[in-house]
C-alpha cells in the first residue's frame, strides 16, 4: 500500500470514510455548518470508486418521497451554484428531462407522480408524444402516449461534481486524506470512538461510512448490518453522429429499458434491465480502482436491442464503448442512511441505488445536520438503515434479492406489489394453515405476511397488476365487512415484542414514552416516544405484566430502531433490561363485535366487558395453550390481541379456528387491517406519521401526558408547542365521496383550490363507502374544525379531480362506541 502523504491527525470532531460524491458532499455540508476537525479518508483516490463513471443524469421527477423529492431539487440547485463558490464547475447543463410514457399504466403512474412532484415544487408538464419529438428528434414517438418534461433538470459531469464539493470542502478546513483506507474502527461504551488505518488510528466523536460498495464489508468488520450489493449497471456510448440535434435533453424510456442523452457528439444509452447480475457477493476486491467489469454482451444483448429500437438512428452507429461498472442496491431500493442501531454516533450513508449524483447534494446535507444536531429534520423511516435486518445480510438473500431490485428501478410500481425474490425468509408459526386457507403473502420485513385470503389456495394469485381494482377486491371487502359485522382472524406473529424487566422498568419507560405507562398492572398503554425536540421517534403499545415487567409491541418497519431507541435511553445506573421476544411469541387477533363470544367460548375466564374492559391485559388459558390476552384494537371494533408461545401457536390456532365455525369466523389479511384501521384513523409510523411531526399535529395529543410524575423525553418541546398557540399543520382523515377511484398514496388534496397536503396512506373503506386516507394539512393559519368545514376539498387522482371529505375526529365510530362496548 502507498503511505499516505499527510501525517494523520490524532483527533477529529467528524470521520468520513470514502471519497465518493456521497463522502464529499458530507465534508462540504459539514465544513459549511462550521464543524471544525473534519477529516475525510479515502483509500484511493477521489471519485475512484462508482462515482467516476456514473452517466451523471440530474433529474427531480419521479420519486413518490417528499424527502426524496427535495433532496433532487436541492441538488440541481447546488449543482448549478457551486461553481460560483468554489472555482470548479460541475458540469451541469440544463438539458432538461422527459420521462416517456408508452402504455396507459405508466401513463396513470406519471400522471400520479407528477402531481406529487408539481405539490413539492417540480415544474414538470405533460407534453404530447409530437412534443417529445420535436424536443428529441432521434426518437420513435409513434407508440408513446406521452411525456413528462422538466425543463430545468440535465446532466453533471459527476467527477467535476465531487472535485467541486471537495474543493468546498476544503476551503472550510476539511482535511482531505487519499491513499488512506480505514480498516475497523475504535469504540467505547457502545459508541463509536474512532478509525483504525494502516498509518495510525485517529480518535473521532463520529464516523460516517461512505465507502459505497465496500460499505457493507467494512461494517461486517464491526458487526454493523449494512446490506448493500454491488450489480452490473451498464450504458453504451455509440460513434459520433453527423449533424446531432444541438441541447437534446435527456429522454427516458422505461418501457424499453433505456434512458438517452448526447455524449461528445454520440448518444449514451443507459440501461435498466429487468434481471440484473449481482456482482462480488463474496467480497468486492480492495484493489478495484477506477474498475470496469468486462460487459456480458450476451445477457445484455436483448435488452440493448430493444433499449436502440426507441432511438433507431443508434442501431446504424457504431459501438464507441460499452461500459459496465458496479453500482449499490439494497433489498427495498431505498438507500441505507442513519445512525447504526449496532454502535452510537456511527453513521452510514450508502446503497445508493443509481442516485448518487441526483441525491449526493441532499443526503450531504441531511446528513451534516444530523451529525452536528441529532436530528436529520427530514422524514427518514423510509431511509433508515435500521429497518433493515441482519438476515438481509446474507450471501444468498442478496444474491437473489438484487437480481430484482435492479430491474425494479424501471419496473411500472404498482400499488398492491411486493418483492418476489429472497422470499420465506421468515413465517409464523401458523403459515402453513393459513396457506391452505388460500393466504396470499406479501413480503413484510422479510416476513411472510398474509395479505388476503382467496376461498382456495389455487386462487391467492395476482396475474396482473393494475392501477384499479384486481379480481381479489373481493376478497379484501369480505374481510372488511366481517370484522365490522362478525369475527374475524388475524396473524400479526411479525409484530415486534420486547420485554422491559427490572426494578426501574416502569420508571424508565415513563421516562422514554410520552404517555403515562406505568398505572395499574394489567393494562394496556397506547403511547408515543419521542425526541428533545418533541418529534414522534416511535409509536408502541406499552402492557404492564407486574410492577417490573412489561411487553413493548411496535410496528415491523420499526424493529430495530425502535429496540435501539429504548436501548439507548435506560439510564446507565438504571435497573431495567430490554430483551427482543418477537421469535418467542405468536400473534394471533381476533377481532370483531363477536369476537368476545367467541373467545368466551374456548376459555374460562369471564370476558365480560365490565370484568375485561377496554385496554385491560391478562393471560388467559386456551385449550392447553397459555395466553396473554390483551383487549385492544387496530381495526376500531371490539377485539383481542393474543400473544402466544410460539410453540403453542398452532395448538390455539387450531383452537380457535374449530370454536369459530358457529360463529362464521373469517380469516382477514394486511389488506383489511389496512382499510379497517383508515376508515378509523389509527395511524402506522413511517407510514402517516413520521419523526418530523409531533404529536400534537399528528392527531395523538392524548399519548402526551404532561402531568404524570417525572419527567419524559420531549416534555419541553410539548410544553412550548403547547404554548405556541394553534396548530397550522395536522393529520386529517380524507375521504373521496366518489366510491369509484382508489387512493395509494401522494394524492394532492386541495383546499378552495389550493394544495393543502398529500395522501400518507391510502386504501379504500368499504364501510365509509369510498377511498379513504391520512393526510397531513400544511397551512399557513390555524387548523380546526371551522378551518374543515369552511374549506372546500377536492383531491387530484391521476389528473382528474374529485371532491371529498375532510375530518379532524375519526370517520367511522368517533364515540369509540363499538371499541368499548
Ligand atoms: C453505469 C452507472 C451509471 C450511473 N449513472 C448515474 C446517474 O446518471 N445519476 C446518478 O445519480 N447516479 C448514477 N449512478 C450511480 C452513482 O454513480 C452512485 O450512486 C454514486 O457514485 C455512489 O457514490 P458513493 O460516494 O456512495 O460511492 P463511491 O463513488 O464508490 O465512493 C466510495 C468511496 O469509498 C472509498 N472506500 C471504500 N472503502 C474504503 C475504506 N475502507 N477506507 C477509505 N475509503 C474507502 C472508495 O475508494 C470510494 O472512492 C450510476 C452508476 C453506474 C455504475
Amino acid at each position: 500500500m502507498e503511505k499516505s502523504e499527510t501525517v494523520l491527525p490524532g483527533h477529529a470532531r467528524v470521520i468520513i470514510i470514502g471519497g465518493g460524491i456521497i463522502g464529499c458532499s458530507i465534508a462540504y455540508h459539514l465544513g459549511q455548518m462550521g464543524c471544525k476537525e473534519v477529516v475525510l479518508l479515502e483509500k484511493d483516490e477521489l471519485t475512484s470508486g462508482t462515482t467516476w463513471h456514473a452517466a451523471g443524469l440530474m433529474v427531480t421527477f419521479g420519486s413518490l418521497s417528499e424527502t426524496a423529492t427535495q433532496m433532487r431539487i436541492y441538488g440541481r440547485d447546488l449543482y448549478t451554484r457551486l461553481e460560483e463558490e468554489t472555482g470548479l464547475s460541475t458540469g451541469f447543463t440544463p438539458v432538461g428531462f422527459i420521462e416517456a410514457a408508452a402504455n396507459r399504466d405508466r401513463l396513470e403512474e406519471y400522471r400520479r407522480v407528477a402531481a406529487f412532484n408539481r405539490y413539492c415544487g417540480v415544474d414538470v408538464h405533460e407534453i404530447s408524444p409530437k412534443e417529445i419529438k420535436d424536443l428529441f428528434p432521434l426518437a420513435r414517438v409513434d407508440d408513446l402516449l406521452a411525456g413528462f418534461y422538466v425543463k430545468e433538470d440535465g446532466r453533471v459531469n459527476p467527477v467535476d461534481a465531487t472535485m467541486a464539493l471537495a474543493r468546498g470542502a476544503r476551503n472550510f478546513g476539511v482535511k482531505i486524506l487519499e491513499k488512506t483506507a480505514v480498516t475497523g474502527l475504535i469504540k467505547k461504551n457502545g459508541s463509536v470512538a474512532g478509525v483504525k488505518t494502516a498509518f495510525g488510528n485517529i480518535q473521532a466523536d463520529a464516523v460516517v461510512n461512505c465507502a459505497g460498495m465496500w460499505a457493507r464489508q467494512l461494517g461486517a468488520v464491526d458487526g454493523i448490518n449494512i446490506p448493500n450489493q454491488a450489480a452490473e449497471h451498464y450504458y453504451l456510448i455509440t460513434e459520433e453522429l453527423d449533424n446531432i440535434p444541438k441541447n437534446m435533453p435527456v429522454l427516458e424510456d422505461p418501457s424499453h429499458y433505456g434512458y438517452y442523452r448526447e455524449e461528445v457528439g454520440g448518444l449514451m444509452i443507459g440501461l435498466f434491465e429487468p434481471r440484473c447480475a449481482p456482482w462480488k457477493i463474496g467480497r468486492v476486491p480492495e484493489d478495484f480502482t477506477f474498475g470496469e467489469i468486462a460487459p456480458d454482451w450476451d445477457r445484455m444483448g436483448p435488452f440493448l436491442e430493444k433499449a436502440m429500437s426507441r432511438v433507431p438512428v443508434t442501431m446504424a452507429l457504431g459501438v464507441k464503448k460499452f461500459f459496465c461498472g458496479p453500482e449499490s442496491f439494497t433489498p427495498d431500493l431505498q438507500a441505507i442512511i442513519g445512525e447504526a442501531p449496532e454502535l452510537k454516533n456511527y453513521f452510514v450513508t450508502a446503497g445508493l441505488n443509481s442516485v448518487g449524483i441526483i441525491m449526493g447534494p441532499g443526503l450531504g446535507q441531511m446528513m451534516a445536520r444530523w451529525i452536528m444536531t441529532g436530528n436529520p429534520q427530514a422524514d427518514i423511516t423510509g431511509f433508515n438503515m435500521a429497518r433493515l435486518h441482519t438476515f438481509q445480510n446474507n450471501p444468498e438473500y442478496r444474491r437473489h434479492r438484487t437480481v430484482e431490485s435492479l430491474g425494479m428501478v424501471y419496473q411500472c410500481h404498482y400499488p398492491y406489489q411486493s418483492m418476489k425474490t429472497a422470499r420465506g425468509a421468515k413465517r409464523s408459526a401458523v403459515y402453513d394453515r393459513l396457506k391452505a386457507k388460500g393466504a396470499y403473502f406479501r413480503d413484510v420485513s422479510g416476513w411472510e405476511g398474509a395479505d388476503w385470503f382467496a376461498p382456495t389456495p389455487q386462487q391467492a394469485v395476482i396475474e396482473k397488476h393494475a392501477w384499479g381494482r384486481e379480481p381479489w377486491f373481493g376478497f379484501w371487502e369480505a374481510e372488511h365487512r366481517a370484522a365490522r359485522e362478525n369475527v374475524v382472524l388475524m396473524d400479526m406473529s411479525f409484530m415486534p415484542k420486547f420485554l422491559v424487566q427490572g426494578k426501574d422498568s416502569g420508571k424508565v419507560l415513563n421516562y422514554i414514552c410520552a404517555n403515562h405507562v406505568n398505572g395499574p398492572a394489567g393494562r394496556i398503554t397506547y403511547t408515543t416516544c419521542l425526541n428533545k425536540e418533541g418529534q414522534v421517534m416511535a409509536d408502541l403499545t406499552v402492557t404492564k405484566l407486574s410492577s417490573d415487567r412489561f411487553f413493548v409491541v411496535v410496528t415491523d418497519t420499526i424493529h430495530r430502531h425502535a429496540l435501539a431507541w429504548i436501548q439507548r435511553h435506560i439510564p446507565d445506573t438504571a435497573h431495567a433490561f430490554v430483551t427482543d421476544m418477537t421469535s418467542a411469541y405468536a400473534q394471533l387477533n381476533i377481532q370483531g363485535p363477536k369476537s368476545r363470544d367467541l373467545l368466551q367460548s374456548v376459555t374460562d375466564t369471564d370476558l365480560a366487558n365490565d370484568l375485561f374492559p377496554f385496554r385491560h391485559a391478562q393471560k388467559i388459558a386456551i385449550g392447553y395453550g397459555r395466553v396473554l390476552c390483551v383487549r385492544i384494537t387496530y381495526v376500531g371494533e371490539l377485539g383481542y390481541e393474543l400473544y402466544i408461545p410460539t410453540e403453542q401457536a398452532v395448538h390455539v390456532y387450531d383452537t380457535l379456528v374449530e370454536a369459530g365455525k358457529p360463529f362464521g369466523l373469517t380469516h382477514a389479511g394486511l389488506k383489511a387491517l389496512g382499510s379497517l384501521r383508515l376508515e378509523k384513523g389509527y395511524r402506522d409510523y413511517g407510514h402517516d406519521m413520521d419523526n418530523t411531526d409531533n404529536p400534537y399535529e399528528a392527531g395523538l395529543g392524548f399519548t402526551v401526558r404532561l402531568d404524570k410524575p417525572g419527567d419524559f423525553i420531549g416534555k419541553e418541546a410539548c410544553i412550548a408547542k403547547k404554548a405556541a398557540g394553534p396548530l397550522q399543520r395536522r393529520l386529517a382523515q380524507v375521504l373521496v365521496k366518489d366510491p369509484e377511484p382508489l387512493l395509494h398514496h401522494g394524492e394532492v388534496i386541495f383546499r378552495n383550490k389550493k394544495p393543502a397536503g398529500y395522501v400518507r396512506s391510502g386504501s379504500y373503506g368499504y364501510t365509509l363507502g369510498g377511498a379513504v386516507g391520512l393526510f397531513m394539512i400544511e397551512a399557513d393559519e390555524p387548523v380546526d374544525a371551522a378551518y374543515v368545514k369552511n374549506g372546500r376539498w377536492e383531491i387530484d387522482i391521476a389528473g382528474k379531480t374529485f371532491p371529498a371529505a375532510v375530518s379532524l375526529t375519526p370517520l367511522y365510530d368517533p364515540e369509540m362506541k363499538r371499541v368499548k362496548g
